[in-house]
């Protein structure tokens, strides 16, 4: 083995060791409630497919005739040869869906967070981030070079404090723009910002706030926006931001916001000027599925999904008390140790049932969990073998 070999190997031994090991496993079937792997069916908890659109006839057919009208590629940037129609006829939808006067799409949820804080702010400037959003907003906000504060999670007491710190910054010709990030539903929680209490600190401040909504879109509020829309403080929400495949079954990230916002962002995000546009069929798929959503359909699946969720809660033994309008799909259930999530995974997907074992460093260290998440897709059946597996297993020590 050659040094640069033995090297890497080093460093995996001691993942191996430490609990931390990752491999990819090769699914031979679509996503939804149930997949296939190594020959057999396994009852999936895993995924992101909120309302069981990633698989569904109506994005399949659409990213079907984008590739029959518009090809299988994109060809370069947006702003170098041209930017195909079904870009705009997404990013319109979007900004209808969303109530915007304008939204940008990017590749991905992560590319999104990278142009986006990068081009809003620089060295004289000031990020403030939850201890728990995700990590493409704490690269982007490492990235961007502006000084980062980190408050505790949903602490607004501790933001408020930065929020003190940073106004003590200005002086009398300059004032350091404040930029405030944080997300809807927290992707390793479950839980939600406080927004409406955080949005009229921020505007106390005269700070500006950026919303990860990744996993809200397309699920909570009237018109199921996100939750911005649920506490309705949308209009007070200066950047907007979401992914398109998560409960919209494709792929992509958004920013929804003003004209002004989307015109800085095509201008200056870099993960969106140097990068070669998304496949059509992607923006395609993520056009139907903000069809479908505001639709008839998006009201049942989405009502499926709070059902599924209340009885997923309930088989996990976790706390029925929740707020019925402010129901997560994302359901942890603490482990702690690290080694021991990953042999309660097996033990699991040995009865058939498949949910990751959430590891640092997407959590902290000591708190590694099993993450379930609903989807619509899921029914009383499938819960009832869900059920029937975690019983076979040793009760954990922490719930979340
Ligand atoms: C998944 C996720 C992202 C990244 O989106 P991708 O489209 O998967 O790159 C960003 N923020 C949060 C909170 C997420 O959960």
């Amino acid at each position: 083995m050659n040094a640069f070999d033995q090297d890497l190997t080093a460093r995996l031994d001691q993942l191996r060791q430490d609990g931390l090991w990752r491999e990819l496993r090769r699914v031979d079937s679509p996503q939804g409630s149930r997949i296939q792997f190594e020959g057999r069916e396994y009852l999936n908890f895993s995924s992101n497919d909120y309302l069981g659109l990633a698989n569904h006839p109506a994005l399949r057919e659409a990213a079907a005739r984008a590739v029959h009208d518009f090809g299988a590629g994109a060809g370069a940037s947006r702003l170098i040869c041209g930017s195909l129609a079904p870009f705009h006829e997404l990013e319109e939808s979007l900004a209808a869906f969303k109530g915007t006067s304008a939204a940008l799409t990017f590749s991905t949820g992560y590319a999104t967070a990278m142009g986006t804080i990068t081009a809003l702010l620089g060295t004289d400037d000031i990020v403030i981030v939850d201890k728990l959003v995700h990590a493409c907003c704490i690269d982007a906000a490492r990235l961007c070079g502006a000084k980062l504060r980190v408050f505790r999670h949903n602490d607004l007491e501790d933001l408020e404090s930065i929020l003190i710190w940073a106004t003590s910054k200005a002086t009398s010709s300059q004032r350091p723009r404040v930029l405030i990030i944080t997300e809807s539903v927290f992707s390793m929680d479950g839980d939600f910002a406080p927004l409406h209490a955080l949005v009229e600190l921020k505007d106390r401040y005269g700070a500006w706030l950026m919303l990860d909504e990744a996993h809200a879109t397309g699920l909570l509020g009237k018109h199921r926006r996100g939750l911005a829309e649920l506490e309705g403080v949308a209009d007070r929400v200066e950047v907007q931001m979401g992914t398109l495949g998560k409960a919209f079954g494709a792929s992509g990230g958004y920013i929804a916001g003003s004209r002004a916002l989307v015109d800085l962002l095509i201008n200056r995000a870099r993960s969106f000027i140097f990068s070669t546009a998304p496949v059509p069929a992607a923006a395609a798929a993520a056009h139907a599925a903000i069809e479908l959503v505001q639709g008839k359909e998006g009201a049942e699946r989405a009502r499926q999904l709070h059902s599924i969720v209340r009885q997923l809660w309930q088989t996990l033994g976790i706390g029925a008390d929740a707020n019925t309008a402010s129901l997560s799909a994302i359901v942890p259930k603490i482990i702690g140790d690290e080694g021991d999530a990953v042999a309660r995974a097996t033990a699991l997907r040995e009865r058939g049932v498949f949910v990751p074992a959430i590891r640092y460093p997407t959590v902290a260290r000591g708190s590694a969990r099993l993450r379930f998440t609903a989807t619509a897709g899921h029914t009383a059946a499938d819960l009832a073998q869900l059920g029937a597996a975690l019983g076979n297993l040793a009760p954990t020590t922490t719930t979340a």
